[in-house]
């Protein structure tokens, strides 16, 4: 029985797909101006991780996560680069597909762009002016009536007499109601715009995903996830939106992944405490990063530090010790183990719970190992292996993985070229000259390990 906390109930709930067999999940993605940073990474690595396990119990899994290529700070930015918008956006969705890649994140089965859905968003603008829940303004933008939409702030568990009295009008802003929110903005000069019946302008960011999330998804669906962040009020909104527009149902489950934290504290830029994901993989390899998110469960704060890194280094690293000289084999007994993973993932994806499971497994491939049960150790390797992968993780070859990660120092393709020449003087009886290069290589942090097999190298 899957259980998933829901954050509009505040509680976990079995779980039921509306159609047999079939999951229709939509996340909020990236706002395409700048390099991804590491909060953007949880989100992307937790949903993936979650995508993983609901295929991998035999659920088809339709994955929608947008990306948002009109806004405010998309379009100062480009002001500053002086370029275009488009090419803006079209670098940063690459860096963004470069660093889910090297991750390990699978790719959506549909990634829609706001700017692609202009005509779908004015139309579902213009249903909530025909029902009555919103209103074209005097300045051109249209705006929706919170006071309209009873239950707003079910989500947050926010009460509207509350945000009432905290909200504030800018001068510039033509509301009825502080409250209020823009469903569509009128274009100030040089922006770029749509033409609509209101006049010139773009999208609001909350009516975007109520938008595309129908056109992908339909109008009543099963999970909508994001960063917690969210929740209000862009989540709070796309309820007020699609429900208001469709009179039906919008969402089932909500799900928001805990926020991460720098040493402690808010992650900032004024803080200087701001790292993107390329900053990371410099330092350590994805797999690690990918650890370090798993090992938290999604729900929890996620606090980021060198120290925590290093540790899931280590981590990472006797895994991979209990499966370097193991062939790759098909997985093979261990069915307990399944059994237990599945029902710690079951439980609102408890991944450290998982985790642990994979950690007696490798135990278990270790005794076999020692004990001369080759076949059994092999079999369970492809189990910790097979299990590891709805993680995303135990997916890189363990020596490889095991040697290190180049950072600025000696590439592999280096340290190979010198392995052969130390070889070469070997054969020739320069017994010094081999020692030189093993000692000229444990001085730049690479130490040789000669066995019969032939020699191998880690990074210390
Ligand atoms: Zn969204």
């Amino acid at each position: 029985m899957l259980m998933i906390f829901n954050t509009e109930t505040r509680q976990k709930e079995q779980f039921r797909p509306i159609h047999d067999g079939h999951i229709q999940m939509y996340v909020c993605g990236m706002t395409v101006y700048d390099y991804c940073h590491i909060g953007h990474a949880r989100v992307l690595v937790s949903f993936d991780v979650i995508t993983r396990y609901l295929r991998s119990r035999g659920y088809s899994v339709d994955y929608v996560r947008n990306i948002t290529d009109i806004d405010d700070k998309i379009i100062k930015r480009a002001n500053e680069n002086n370029e275009t918008i488009e090419a803006l956006t079209t670098r940063y969705i690459a860096a963004m597909d470069e660093d889910a890649a090297a991750l390990g994140v699978i790719k959506p089965n549909k990634e829609p762009k706001a700017t692609e859905f202009v005509p779908e968003i004015v139309a579902m603008v213009q249903k909530l002016i025909d029902n009555g829940l919103a209103y074209p303004a005097a300045n051109g933008d249209v705006y929706y009536a919170v006071n309209k939409f009873a239950s707003y702030g079910r989500l947050s568990h926010k009460n509207t007499d509350d945000l009432q009295a905290g909200a504030r009008v800018d001068v510039d802003e033509a509301k009825k109601n502080p409250m209020d929110f823009v469903l569509w903005k009128a274009a100030k000069p040089n922006e770029p715009f749509w033409v609509s019946p209101w006049g010139n302008g773009r999208p609001g960011w909350h009516i975007e995903c109520s938008a595309m999330s129908t056109c992908c998804l339909g109008n009543h669906f099963d999970i909508h996830g994001g960063g917690g962040d969210l929740q209000f009020p862009h989540h709070e909104n796309e309820i007020a939106q699609s429900e208001g527009a469709t009179g039906e149902k919008y969402v089932n489950t909500w799900m928001h992944v805990g926020f991460v934290q720098i040493n402690d504290e808010k992650m900032s830029k004024s803080l200087n405490n701001f790292f993107t994901i390329r900053e990371v993989l410099k330092l350590f390899a994805p797999e690690v990063l990918r650890y370090f998110i798993t090992a938290s469960h999604y729900r929890s704060p996620l606090n980021f530090s060198d120290e925590a890194l290093t540790q899931a280094k280590s981590a990472l690293e006797r895994f991979y010790h209990t499966l370097k000289g193991l062939p790759i084999a098909a997985a093979q007994g261990g069915e307990s183990f399944i059994a237990r993973f599945n029902e710690a993932m079951d439980d609102d994806f408890n991944t450290p719970e998982a985790m642990a499971v994979l950690y007696e497994l490798a135990r278990e491939v270790n005794r076999a190992d020692k004990t001369g049960e080759a076949e059994v150790a092999a079999g369970l390797a492809g189990r910790l292996r097979e299990l590891g992968a709805v993680l995303g993780l135990l997916q890189d070859n363990p020596e490889r993985f095991l040697q290190g990660f180049a950072q600025d120092g000696l590439s592999d393709a280096d340290i190979d070229a010198q392995i052969r020449a130390r070889q070469e003087s070997k054969k020739n009886k320069d017994f010094a000259g081999a020692d030189k290069i093993r000692a000229g290589l444990l001085a730049q942090g690479i130490v040789l390990e000669d066995s019969r097999q032939g020699t191998t190298w880690r990074r210390e």
